[in-house]
């Protein structure tokens, strides 16, 4: 966290009343939310009100999915297609499957390029052949694994030339790359606390004055009567102070972030290991690429090896892969890219942030070679 949100969290922790109630405590609590509401709106260009608090990305991402596909189908029961970009995070996709296997949904999966990026035209094509159909269309502003940054504003453009809202997961662009709702043109954007600098467990889903969702609890009716339950007054001011803090540093951290991010996949891609970067790069580039994502395919070896190998060198990454009955899959981001199972396997996500300084970069790539070397003989395989 970043020590202006854990000052900010502390400082709450010790006087929070429920936000709900109507006396001096309560108010107070109250004053807090509405000026983190306020703060977190202004940094990402929204009205306050469109901003609801949430658990986090997956609670966000849920709500919106589900949420707009009850609210869509009540008024109108032909509206039962969602579609979604084959890249999204979890929290969308198990949703969407859901969905589809317990409410009658049907799903086109919108196929992006080899860096799974979703061109406007491909929504376009799947809409206009049934535009009635359409519930919800939902493509990420920034992927987790391979970072790409898709074009949210042509897209939105196109889902409502056809009368279909838009949600965007922008869980990882927030506080990353420029956000701006409102020129966006997006319906729903979710965000989340613990990527940005702020506590794990708070997050917002940003919800457009004129759209309507289905609550998926019931209960006091707290905001806007879409996400009941005591407002966390102290996670919610530290997100606010972590939004507001990391919107403002973002073009010279960016700048920053976009060389070390570069000094560290060029360096991978020159140890002679015949690595290779997974996702859009080209060196000095934010805009299509989140500054400080590196994501190396490593072959001949299993993503996971690499990873315990590497954390017993003090270096923390993630593979992307999901395990299924206690065996690895291959991330279905890599997947849908067209990546080669074989290759995909072999994938290693680095992120670096605020804390992330060159001698860390050096760091990994001095211990990368002995670590390929191992998991390489580990897995046995040729490539
Ligand atoms: N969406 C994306 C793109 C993410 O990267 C994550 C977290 O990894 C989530 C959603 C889930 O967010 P949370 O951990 O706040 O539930």
């Amino acid at each position: 966290m970043r020590p202006a949100a854990i000052e900010a969290m502390t400082d709450q922790l010790a006087r929070t009343g429920n936000a709900s109630s109507l006396h001096t405590s309560g108010r107070l609590a109250r004053r807090v939310v509405e000026e983190s509401r306020e703060t977190i709106a202004g940094a990402i260009g929204c009205r306050p009100s469109e901003v609801v608090f949430t658990s986090g990305g997956t609670e966000s991402d849920n709500l919106a999915v589900q949420g707009t596909y009850a609210a869509r189908r009540d008024v109108d029961p032909r509206r039962v297609r969602l579609l979604v970009s084959s890249v999204e995070h979890h929290a969308v996709l198990d949703c969407v499957d859901f969905l589809a296997a317990h409410e009658g949904a049907k799903v086109t999966w919108l196929e992006g390029d080899a860096d799974g990026r979703v061109a406007p035209e491909t929504v376009r094509r799947a809409l206009s052949e049934d535009p009635e159909s359409g519930a919800l269309v939902s493509v990420m502003w920034a992927n987790n694994e391979v970072g790409t940054i898709q074009d949210i504003r042509g897209i939105a453009a196109v889902a409502h030339d056809l009368g279909v809202p838009m949600f965007t997961d922008a869980v990882q662009a927030v506080g990353h790359i420029p956000v701006d709702i409102a020129a966006s043109g997006v319906d729903l954007a979710s965000l989340s606390a613990h990527k940005l600098g702020g506590p794990i467990g708070v997050g917002a889903l940003v919800v457009k004055r004129n759209h309507t969702l289905v609550p998926l609890s019931h209960g006091g009716g707290q905001e806007r009567q879409v996400r009941s339950g005591t407002l966390d007054v102290p996670a919610i001011r530290a997100f606010a102070v972590a939004v507001e803090e990391s919107v403002r540093e973002l073009a010279e951290e960016s700048t920053r972030l976009t060389g070390l991010r570069d000094r560290l996949i060029e360096g991978a891609l020159g140890l002679g290991l015949d690595i290779a970067v997974g996702g859009p790069w080209t060196p000095g580039v934010a805009s299509d690429r989140l500054p400080g994502n590196a994501h190396l395919l490593v072959p001949g070896c299993d993503g996971d090896s690499l990873l315990y190998l590497l954390d017993a060198a003090g270096i923390e990454c993630s593979t992307g892969s999901a395990c299924q009955a206690g065996v690895p899959q291959p991330s279905h981001v890599l997947l849908a890219m067209g990546v080669p199972e074989e290759q995909a396997r072999g994938a290693l996500r680095l992120t670096l942030g605020r804390t992330s300084t060159t001698e860390d970069v050096d760091a990994v790539l001095a211990a990368l070679p002995g670590a390929v070397e191992r998991a390489r003989r580990a897995s046995g395989r040729s490539w």
